[in-house]
């Protein structure tokens, strides 16, 4: 292949998955009503690929969207130490987007109270989180976006069912825990491989997620490498896991709460959708947005690039 016809063979599919992001996160925005005309969207910011991309995304959609939003970056410098104060400031202010770097050493304060060899980060989470919702009210945000993307989402279901005995994934938008704002995840639906391929594209400045010393949660790596090698294996298979997250059938589980398996009783009318009771369920997987009637996602689709 010449060097010419690389080249176009590069840009054709760097336009392809550049549409694909932006139509994913419209859909996304739009299925799940994420973004409302007049909001004020907090992006949390963190210096790694997903964040970077979410911001991008988000400024390029926002310029060709009829919906009027605003958007605000936030960092949170939590004092590590190494980390590269200005890099951040320089990218967000030569993107022109309003943005705010929240110091707070809550490094020096995990350190002091995690004994050594322990994880840190869960209490770091606890008080970025603190933090973070302080400063959303203080901006008059109305929603805080966060960059988790499809593949984390699965992972959080499978940890959630390996480690914690429950079925509880991490949805896509919530009301937080302090039940004042609303969180939304507008990279649901993007696969981790994309973003990663988008940032290099980008060139994103990304900033080291080591630098606290902390080592990253095992157990969720090693779910993540087992879920990329399903992948590798099976193609699809990650989005088979993430489309069941959004077609969930509370007859055919066991939770008592969602089914009144206690009180069923026979009915004597047919139903071509019920239970076949011992054939084999071989039904193929609706979408999350084919589950929910296909939602339309407003003019979000309309800003695809
Ligand atoms: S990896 Fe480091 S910065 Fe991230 S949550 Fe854990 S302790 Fe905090």
């Amino acid at each position: 292949m010449t060097v010419v016809a690389d080249e176009r063979r590069q840009a054709h599919e760097i336009n392809k998955l550049s549409k694909r992001l932006h139509r994913q996160v419209g859909q996304a925005i739009g299925d799940f009503n994420m973004i409302e005309p007049g909001d004020k969207v907090m992006v949390c910011v963190s210096g790694g690929k997903d964040s970077y991309s979410l911001l991008d995304i988000l400024i390029s959609m926002r310029e060709r969207s009829p919906v009027d939003f605003d958007l605000v970056a936030v960092n949170l410098d939590q004092k590590q130490p190494g980390f590269p104060e200005d890099v951040l400031p320089a990218y967000l202010g030569s993107r022109g987007v309003p943005f705010h770097i929240e110091a707070q050493d809550t490094y020096s304060i995990v350190k002091r109270l995690v004994p050594e060899g322990k994880t840190m980060c869960s209490l770091c989470s606890r008080l970025r989180r603190g933090i973070l919702y302080r400063v959303a009210g203080e901006l008059g945000a109305t929603k805080i976006a966060l960059g988790h993307h499809r593949d984390d989402m699965v992972v959080t279901l499978l940890m959630n069912m390996f480690f914690g005995g429950r079925i509880k994934g991490m949805p896509p938008k919530l009301v937080s825990d302090d039940g004042r704002h609303v969180v939304i995840r507008p990279l649901a639906y993007v696969a981790e491989t994309d973003l990663e391929r988008w940032a290099e594209h980008r060139r994103f400045p990304i900033i080291p997620c080591t630098l606290c010393g902390s080592q990253d949660n095992l157990q969720r790596v090693q779910v993540k490498s087992m879920i990329r090698d399903w992948e590798r294996q099976y193609p699809g298979r990650i989005d088979n896991m993430f489309n069941a997250m959004g077609h969930i059938v509370p007859s055919h589980m066991m939770d008592r709460k969602l089914h009144p398996f206690q009180t069923l009783q026979a009915t004597g009318v047919a139903d071509a959708g019920g239970d076949r009771a011992f054939d084999e369920d071989d039904e193929g997987c609706a979408s999350p947005a084919a589950a929910a009637g296909a939602a339309q996602p407003m003019a979000w689709l309309g800003a695809a690039g």
